[in-house]
């Protein structure tokens, strides 16, 4: 029989994780935050932005998933004791709607809509000749479970596409890149840029000004990974002067993005809330339930976060 399992999340709905978790272990004990009951009891936990201490109180935690791919609030969280491992959450379906995501963004911005967007407002019909996609080149900056996904999806409708990580990787189909060398000749190539990087010290800020100056002129970019790792004061006087185009921003520094901030009244932006990818219960609930019978049998478990390399 396993520990009881601790959900904390104020974001995701507890009513659909405590079913999709007790259809894939019905023995499992469900608590949800702030209900513990007898924190002694509990195992495990699924949380997300947990409110800090919430973790650290509880004395026989084994292991901590995070709801979510990206990790960097819960290494945040300087309270939870480092012995103890942490998972992220990151499946197919979590990988497809990511990749489906960027997919939208890059066609939306590569057959000219934004332009036409800004002429139906105006009632004015003008015809661009549409561009091969052949003839544009896509970089995808992080090309781990999403990433990857993403640029496989689009070279699969005929972008040429390449990608960027920290260590070289051979993905068929796509030209890699890796590390600060490899930065420079990655943009250069560059029509697209599809940011989907994790938030850590290394990223924060990656792209900023000179990145985003190694770009052909009138680049696009899109980012859905996290707002930190675009300088967005770089990016907005990258905008204003054109040097990016367009770009689709699901990310920002700030979230909710605050009312007064420019991005917001800028046509050539799109903002988005945060929308992208998620978890979606019935399936990432396995993996989590794998993990907890993992934990049982000894056997390694899945997804764990390398906390010291911050992803
Ligand atoms: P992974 O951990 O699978 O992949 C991360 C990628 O980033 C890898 O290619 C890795 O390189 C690369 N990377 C990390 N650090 C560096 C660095 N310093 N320099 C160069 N490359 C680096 O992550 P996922 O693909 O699963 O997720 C990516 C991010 O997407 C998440 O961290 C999260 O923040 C964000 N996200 C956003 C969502 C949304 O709705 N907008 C939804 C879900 C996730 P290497 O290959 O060498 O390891």
């Amino acid at each position: 029989m396993p520990g009881a399992l601790l959900f904390s999340s104020r974001l995701d709905d507890p009513v659909a994780w405590s079913a999709a978790l007790k259809a894939a272990l019905p023995e499992l004990d469900v608590r949800v935050s702030p209900e513990l009951g007898d924190p002694a009891e509990i195992e495990t936990a699924l949380a997300w932005k947990a409110p800090p201490g919430e973790l650290a109180s509880l004395p026989n935690l084994k292991l901590i998933t995070n709801l979510g791919a990206g990790v960097d609030p819960i290494l945040a969280d300087a309270t939870i004791p480092p012995h103890i491992p942490v998972a992220r959450l990151g499946d197919a379906v979590m990988a497809r709607m990511m990749a489906q995501f960027v997919t939208f963004a890059v066609l939306r911005h590569h057959r000219g809509n934004v332009r036409y967007e800004r002429q139906q407002r105006a009632r004015h019909w003008d015809y661009v000749l549409p561009r091969a996609s052949y003839d544009c080149p896509v970089g995808v900056m992080g090309i781990g479970l999403l990433g990857g996904a993403a640029a496989r999806m689009l070279a699969s409708i005929g972008f040429p596409v390449a990608g960027w990580g920290r260590s070289p990787r051979r993905i068929e189909g796509i030209e890699t890149f890796h590390g600060a060398a490899g930065l420079a000749p990655f943009l250069a190539r560059t029509e697209i840029l599809v940011v989907l990087l994790p938030l850590t010290p290394e990223t924060r800020h990656i792209v900023d000004r000179d990145a985003l100056y190694r770009l052909p002129r009138g680049a696009k970019l899109v980012n859905c990974g996290r707002g930190g790792t675009v300088d967005e004061a770089a990016l907005l006087a990258a905008l204003e002067d054109g040097q990016i185009a367009e770009a689709t921003l699901d990310v920002f520094e700030t979230e909710p993005l605050p009312a007064d901030h420019p991005f917001w009244r800028m046509e050539q932006v799109l903002v988005l809330p945060h929308t992208a990818s998620i978890a979606v219960p019935e399936v990432a609930a396995r993996d989590v339930v794998e993990n907890i019978r993992r934990l049982e049998t000894g056997e390694p478990l899945l997804n764990i976060v390398d906390r010291a390399r911050g992803y």
